[in-house]
Formats: structure tokens, sequence, C-alpha cells
């Protein structure tokens, strides 16, 4: 078995918790690689259905070692939060199934703060945030401004260097927002609470990592939104503040020199966005409607609805072609069932050209869908288990999409729970 990391291809919210909690059986370690908590990866198990926002999706299998790697944005209140919130639900969560990297960067209480400040600044510009400070954490990070988990070992130091980034970030805080003031105090209360409570779970996973590979250990990497949230590759500045890209995954997570054989690209049937900027398939009005009420399509972690459309040739291709997916899983095609006709965006307009190419950020907003449709099978699939045994319009819809976007489709998913897959 090889390496293997799991992607979303699009906006995010494809369905990567899913296969993530499908694939994991397969694996000894799951790492999170990039990040915070400001995204939801929903699994349904025997234990019950989760929003995991920051804990892996392996967590849930026994034998699985789950880590934060160091790319990945602790925010260790949430991430406390998320541990009862999982431990009350029967799984077992102890330092040897959980590591967090000593590496990895705390997101500071501030951070969240300083998230709120600058989208209201923006006001009708605002980026869509869902204010859980991963901008202001990144941007930190990239300062040398913020404090790796493993300082929590060396309290003395600890307590220099806060001083020092508490008095640096009160100057933002104050003079460029007019906000109120961090005290040591309020920063010593989050130190003997929340970070004390995940100090145990603290240590060095570079370590853990190379002996695990020198065993023979096998890893999935699991990426958190999208291609199209991607810092680099992304809809600047629609992107989130990380890099969510398979090549990313072994940097982020603490064996750099490990590439993952397999990328498993994770494709909607149709397609969803969460907050602002340009969405180029987007459906309005009852269409739209009746589809985001299908798909159950409102924000894991916000409980915004999502915006929705049909699936994005144009976007998908792009999406494959910059994770280098070598196998795609498109989920929640029995979402579609339905429809009499299925639309499908299969290329943009931009200034009057027809094109396959995904537009530089600056002109996407221009580009306009060429909307195309083919037939609905408008039959219950939710209970099939092979490939033969799906309408021949459900195989040809597939069919297309792997065709279009040049990346085999091993896995179809048409239910929620972790068996309703077809593999092909
Ligand atoms: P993630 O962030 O990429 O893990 O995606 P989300 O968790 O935000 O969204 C996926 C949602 O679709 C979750 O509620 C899943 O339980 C659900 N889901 C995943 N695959 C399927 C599928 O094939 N069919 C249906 N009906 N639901 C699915």
């Amino acid at each position: 078995m090889s390496d293997c990391a799991i992607v979303g291809i699009n906006w995010g919210d494809e369905g990567k918790g899913r296969m993530v909690d499908l694939l994991t059986e397969n694996y000894d370690i799951v790492i999170r690689y990039q990040g915070g908590g400001n995204a939801g990866h929903t699994v349904i198990n025997e234990y019950g259905k989760f929003a995991l926002h920051l804990l892996p999706s392996g967590i849930f299998r026994k034998n699985v070692v789950n880590i934060l790697g160091n790319g990945v944005a602790v925010d260790p209140e949430n991430l406390w939060n998320e541990i009862e919130y999982v431990r009350e639900n029967g799984v077992s969560l102890t330092p040897d199934n959980l590591k967090i990297s000593d590496r990895a960067s705390l997101l500071m209480p501030w951070h969240r703060e300083l998230d709120c400040l600058e989208e209201a600044r923006l006001a009708d510009k605002k980026y869509g945030s869902t204010k859980q400070g991963i901008a202001p954490f990144y941007s930190d990070k990239y300062q040398k401004k913020t404090v790796l988990a493993g300082e929590l070992f060396y309290p003395e130091k600890l307590r220099a260097h806060l001083a020092d980034l508490l008095e640096w970030k009160n100057l933002t805080i104050t003079k460029v927002y007019g906000g109120e003031a961090w005290t040591m105090e309020k920063l010593e209360s989050w130190l003997s609470g929340y970070c004390e409570k995940i100090k145990p779970f603290v240590c060095d996973t570079g370590k853990f990592l190379r002996n695990a590979k020198a065993e023979g250990k096998n890893i999935l990497f699991e990426a958190q939104l999208g291609s199209l949230r991607d810092l680099d590759y992304g809809i600047c500045p629609y992107t989130t503040s990380s890099n969510t890209i398979a090549s990313y995954a072994p940097v982020g997570s603490g064996i750099p020199g490990v590439r993952p054989q397999e990328i498993v690209g994770v494709v909607k049937a149709y397609s969803s966005c969460v907050g602002e900027g340009p969405f180029t398939c987007e459906m309005f009005g009852k269409e739209a409607d009746e589809l985001r009420e299908a798909g159950g399509e409102y924000g894991a972690k916000t409980g915004r609805p999502r915006r929705v459309g049909p699936i994005d040739i144009v976007a998908t291709r792009y999406g494959v072609q910059v994770q280098a997916a070598t196998n795609i899983a498109l989920t929640k095609l029995d979402i579609l069932s339905y429809m009499k006709k299925i639309p499908v965006c299969s290329k943009y307009e931009l200034y009057g050209e027809i094109t396959d190419d995904f537009p530089f950020p600056s002109a996407l907003p221009d580009a306009k869908p060429v909307i195309e449709y083919m037939d609905g099978w408008e039959t219950d699939i939710s209970k099939i288990k092979n490939w033969d045994d799906l309408p021949e319009n459900a195989r040809k819809y597939v069919e297309y999409v792997e065709k279009e976007i040049g990346c085999h489709i091993g896995y179809v998913s048409v239910g929620p729970e972790r068996d309703s897959i077809i593999i092909r």
C-alpha cells in the first residue's frame, strides 16, 4: 500500500471527510497538513454523525494514529472542545492515537478577534471569512510572530516570548482597529486552561513519522478545502491562507521527503461554494433552491446556505491538474436523481470567446458559463453497490465527467454512509 493524499478538487465541501473515513481502513497514520478549524469534514459511522473541524477524520478507526502536522493552525480552545465532543460519543482519544506536532503554531485567541475586526473594516468588500482567525494566524506565522506548540514545554521562555508578542499585537489591535488591548492575565488563563489540556498530545511528530516510515507504515494525508481555495493556485483573494494542494502535504505533515504516490481528488457531482467570490456556474432561484435542499448544502461550520450550481468542468479540470490527481472520488451522485435533465457547465465564455481554460483571478468574474444538459435517471441509486447496476444515464454522466476532466473516477459515492460507495 502506498502513501495517499485525499484532496478537494473544487471549492471545498466535496465530501473529503467521508472518503478519508472510508479509506483509513488501509492506513496506519492520518495527517491533517494545513488549515484550521475554518471548515468541517462530515463523517457518518458507527459512532454517529460528526462535523470535524480540526481532528483528522481517521480518529474513529482503532489502531490509526492521527496527527495534526506543523502546517495546521492549532487552536487550543477549538481543538479541546472537539476532543471532548468526540470523546462524549464513545471514541477513545489519547496521546497514542492523537498527536500534535511540536512544530505546529498555536492560533492565538486574538487571531479570531482580528479576523472579525478586519471583515468589519472591509464591510461590503469582505472576503467571506469564517472568522476562525485563519488569515491573521497565517500572516503572523510567516512573520514568525506565533508560538510553536512545543514551546509549552519551556514555560519561562514562553512567557517572555508571549510578552513580546503581546506588546506587538496590541499595537495593531488598539491603534489600527481601535479594539481593546490584550493583557498578560488573559493570556495566562488561556495558557493554564486550553493549552495545558492539549499539551499531553504535543510531541516530536517528525521523529515519530520518520520511525514509522522506517517500519513500513502507510500514511494518508487529509486536506482541508479544495484546489480553488489554495493560497497560490486558487481564486485569489477568495482563497484560504494556506496551501490545500497535495504537493504541500509532506511539508505540512512533518515528513517532507515522502511523496504520496496516490492522490485521490474528491469532486462533487454538482458544485457548491461557501462565501464570497466569483462562482461562474452558480444557479439561482427555484432551480438552486431545489438542489440546495436535495444536497443539504448548508455550511458544516457556519450553517450558511451554500451557493450551488451544476458541475463545472472547466474549474474541475483545472483543480485536477493542480492537484496532479491520480484517481477521482465522485460524491453525491445520488443527489442528482430527482433531475429530469442534468445541467453541466462544459465551458466558459470569456470576452466573446469560448474557452476550456480556467481564467486568471482578475478575469474570472467576467466569465459566463456554457450550460449543456444530459438526460437524468430519475430513480433512487443510493443502495447500489456495483457499477453495472447503475442506470445507464448515471454511468454516462460519470463517464462524461471522467473524459472531460482527464482523470479516472475510481470511486462513485451514492450516500453519506461509509458503505454507500461503488468502486470501479
Ligand atoms: P468535506 O468538508 O469535503 O468533508 O465535505 P462536507 O462534510 O462539508 O460535505 C459533505 C456532505 O455530504 C456531508 O454531509 C456528507 O455526509 C455528505 N455526503 C458525502 N458523500 C455523500 C454522497 O455520496 N451522498 C450523499 N447524499 N451525501 C454525501
